[in-house]
């Protein structure tokens, strides 16, 4: 009974622990995936005024480099009035797409035809309606 402390803990380093029972493994690295700004915004990107089962884009704001939700989040919590992205600046990755958290260029989100090329993931088509507010004089529903 001397009450000598034993130090053990030079043996063996730390021991990793998953932080939950996850069985199924993400594919998606989840701090790799931008954060997405916006009022009740889910796991997938849908907010308070999209909220489908298709509402899983997020866009990144051209003015503040931002992921929102929509533009309706952006107008309740930005301080600043929303930019459009210009034609020449399409190549830009600005759509996330929130099923599988990878990130597409403008251009090739409006040519996907609605549908995640990363994870087959279906977007809402009413999203075309939209663009404009996103996107500068991005082609309407009729061409
Ligand atoms: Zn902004
Ligand atoms: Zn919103
Ligand atoms: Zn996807």
């Amino acid at each position: 009974m001397a009450g000598e402390s034993r130090d053990d803990e030079a043996a063996g380093g730390p021991e990793l622990r998953r932080p939950g029972p996850h069985p199924i493994a993400d594919p998606v690295n989840p701090a790799a995936r931008p954060s997405v700004v916006g009022i009740d915004v889910d796991d997938e990107t849908r907010c308070v005024h999209y909220h489908t089962a298709l509402d899983v884009i997020a866009i990144k704001m051209r003015c503040c480099q931002t992921y929102y939700a929509c533009k309706d989040c952006h107008e309740a919590l930005a301080d600043h009035a929303i930019e459009t992205w210009p034609r020449h600046e399409w190549d830009e990755a600005a759509v996330l797409c929130g099923a599988c958290g990878s990130q597409m260029s403008i251009r090739r989100y409006l040519e996907s035809g609605s549908v995640c090329q990363a994870c087959g993931a279906r977007f809402n088509p009413g999203c075309r309606n939209h663009y404009h507010y996103y996107f500068e004089a991005a082609p309407g529903p009729d061409g």
